[in-house]
This record gives structure tokens, C-alpha cells and sequence, in this order.
């Protein structure tokens, strides 16, 4: 079993045609999304993050259902992190706040384990010392890593981002590497991002999507040749 199954995917926005039939699995390993604006990049994120739902095709997590029962989809997202491309703050939260208000949504009850699994997030991203801070008065790096702490609560078995690597600095860039390289061995990370640089970098394998159809799907040795 695939961590991520997709077959046969299509999602449809009016006449626009977002996913057209698309067949992908991913397993363990970091996969970096690439293609122009438009070409379906975040939709797939999406309906893999179980934010959306695909218009026909089959959609496994784990070899879940996420159109199954409830108990199914709470599963699910129990193991599922997600770095959308935007994230709101609600209300005046602390990072501390924000991160254990995620938890409290995969329904994690006991608040003991709780507050320890949101300090250790905070701490694997640098924010340690930051946690009771105002999201609002933090910079815009600060804020991005906040919103991948919440995305690595509970060591996911996938982790689905959405241009993780913008408004990062160098140097965040390379944690952030190192962050994903220590998760790949055991979760099945998918990102996508417009710099090519970002995919040498982190990335094992290589999806290029244009116009919702996959065009290249494989190693980034294998990209640059093609080019
Ligand atoms: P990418 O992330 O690669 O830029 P998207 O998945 O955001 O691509 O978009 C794919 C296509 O679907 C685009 O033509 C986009 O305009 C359209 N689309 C995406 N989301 C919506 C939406 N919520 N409403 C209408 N059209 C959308
Ligand atoms: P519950 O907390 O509802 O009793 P479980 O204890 O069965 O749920 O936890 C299921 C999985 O969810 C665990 O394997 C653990 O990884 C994760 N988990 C549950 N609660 C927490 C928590 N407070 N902090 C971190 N991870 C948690």
C-alpha cells in the first residue's frame, strides 16, 4: 500500500479543467510538484490534504477513504500535515496558541501529551523561545515556520506543502532541508514550489504538472536531462 494513492483524479472548476484524469502514488520520500501557474499544482495538494474533494477518480490516504465515515477522515488527518499557501491566524493567538489549536482540531484530548508534542514542533523549527509570542507581532519567516510547526504535529505519515520555501532565507532554507530530510524516511512528503533550485535541493523525485495532466515523473537527474 502507497501512503498516497490517486487514480483516474479530476477536479473541475466551471469550464476549467483543474485535474484531468490524474493517476499518481506516493510513498515514502520527498516529491517535488513543479509546473507553470494554473497547472494544478495546489488542487492536488488540496484534495491530498482532504481540504477538497476530487470530482471523480479514487483518493486513498493510508489506504483510508477520505469521503468515508468521519471516524475515517479524522484518521486520516491525524497523519496528515498540511502547509497551505495561505494560513489565518484566527483572533490574536500566540504561536504557542495557534499550533495547540491545530492539535485540538485532529481531536489529540489528552492535553498533557498535547502541550508537549506543540513545544516539541515549535522547538524543531526554531521557535522555541518564541512560542508566546503574537503571531501577528512575529516576521514573515517566523510566521512561515509556525505554520510548518502545525504541519508536523503528531510526526505525519504524509506532509503535503504549498510552497514551503517562500519568503524563507537561505539559511531557513537549509533547515528546512534538513527538517525534510530527517522526515522522508518515513513519511511521504509532497511540496510544490516554482524555483527549480528548491527541487535539486530537496527533493528525490520530480512531478511536473501543466494544464492538470502529470508530464515528467521522475528523478531530478532525469528532469535535467530531459531538459
Ligand atoms: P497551480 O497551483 O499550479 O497554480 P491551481 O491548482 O491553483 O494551479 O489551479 C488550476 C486551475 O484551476 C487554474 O486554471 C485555476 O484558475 C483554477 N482554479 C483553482 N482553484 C479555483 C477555484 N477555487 N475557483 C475557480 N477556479 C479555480
Ligand atoms: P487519543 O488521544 O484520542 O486517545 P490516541 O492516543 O489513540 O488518541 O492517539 C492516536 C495517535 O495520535 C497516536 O499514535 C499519536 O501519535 C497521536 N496523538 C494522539 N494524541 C496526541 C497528542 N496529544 N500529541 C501528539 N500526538 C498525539
Amino acid at each position: 500500500m502507497n501512503a498516497v494513492e490517486l487514480t483516474a483524479v479530476t477536479k473541475t472548476y466551471g469550464r476549467t479543467r483543474a485535474l484531468d484524469a490524474v493517476d499518481l502514488t506516493f510513498d515514502r520520500g520527498v516529491t517535488g510538484l513543479l509546473g507553470p501557474n494554473g497547472a494544478g499544482k495546489t488542487t492536488l495538494l488540496r484534495i491530498v490534504a482532504t481540504s477538497i474533494g476530487a470530482d471523480s477518480g479514487d483518493v486513498r490516504l493510508l489506504g483510508r477513504d477520505p469521503h468515508g465515515s468521519h471516524a475515517e477522515l479524522t484518521a486520516i488527518r491525524r497523519e496528515l500535515g498540511y502547509l497551505p499557501q495561505e494560513l489565518g491566524y484566527p483572533g490574536d493567538m500566540t504561536a504557542f496558541g495557534f499550533v495547540e489549536y491545530v492539535a485540538v482540531l485532529k481531536e489529540w484530548n489528552d492535553r498533557r501529551r498535547r502541550l508537549r508534542e506543540v513545544r516539541r514542533v515549535l522547538e524543531l523549527v526554531g521557535l522555541g523561545t518564541m512560542a508566546t509570542k503574537r503571531v501577528s507581532r512575529l516576521s514573515g519567516g517566523q510566521r512561515r515556520r509556525v505554520a510548518l510547526a502545525q504541519a508536523l504535529l503528531g510526526d505525519p505519515r504524509i506532509l503535503v506543502l504549498d510552497e514551503p520555501t517562500t519568503g524563507l532565507d537561505p539559511t531557513q532554507r537549509a533547515d528546512l532541508r534538513r527538517t525534510l530530510s530527517a522526515l522522508g524516511g518515513h513519511c511521504a512528503v509532497l511540496l510544490s514550489t516554482h524555483q527549480t533550485e528548491d527541487v535539486a535541493a530537496l527533493c528525490e523525485r520530480v512531478v511536473v504538472l501543466a494544464g492538470g495532466t502529470v508530464r515528467f515523473d521522475g528523478t531530478v537527474t532525469d528532469l535535467v536531462a530531459t531538459a
